[in-house]
């Protein structure tokens, strides 16, 4: 697999699992719901809120791009020593869930915010336990206050 050789191997599964839980937070909820839209809902929330790492990585390498460089994350986090992952916040749950709410009413999803909501956290507690920063380190508010420090996120001063 071509892929294989761009994206670094444990990214790669580390990915797969977002991708795999995803799926399962999806057809755990299409269990009670019965719609299948609920699948791509979740992976939406579970999978591709990793797009925000191009947001540290563009900052990094001032706007340009080259797919490489965006699959291997340690190399901008530690270029730049800076954690930004704007999507990355466990306060977000809540309003996830209230999002996904307000959408599903809109374009008529029952269970939208459970499939969000819930590949959200699935998301947010396999990047805790895999990246093991410091516990507050995915909280937005605190990288915020930190500027964004990746000592503060790793949680030494
Ligand atoms: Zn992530």
């Amino acid at each position: 697999m071509k892929f294989l050789n761009l994206i670094n191997k444990n990214l790669f599964f580390h990915e797969l699992t977002h991708f795999i839980l995803s799926l399962l937070s999806g057809l755990f909820v299409w269990l009670i719901f019965r719609d299948w839209r609920l699948l791509p809902v979740a992976i939406l929330f579970g999978f591709f809120i990793d797009v925000d790492h191009l947001f540290d990585y563009l900052n990094w390498s001032r706007g340009s791009l080259k797919l490489s460089e965006f699959f291997t994350p340690r190399l901008y986090v530690r270029g730049s020593k800076k954690v930004f992952v704007p999507l990355h916040g466990w306060e977000f749950l809540p309003f996830v869930w209230i999002f996904g709410r307000i959408i599903g009413l809109k374009i008529g999803i029952s269970g939208f915010q459970w499939a969000a909501s819930l590949a959200y956290f699935t998301h947010m507690s396999w990047d805790q336990i895999t990246v093991n920063p410091n516990t507050l380190g995915y909280f937005f508010i605190y990288r915020l206050i930190n500027n964004f420090k990746m000592k503060s996120f790793n949680g030494k001063k």
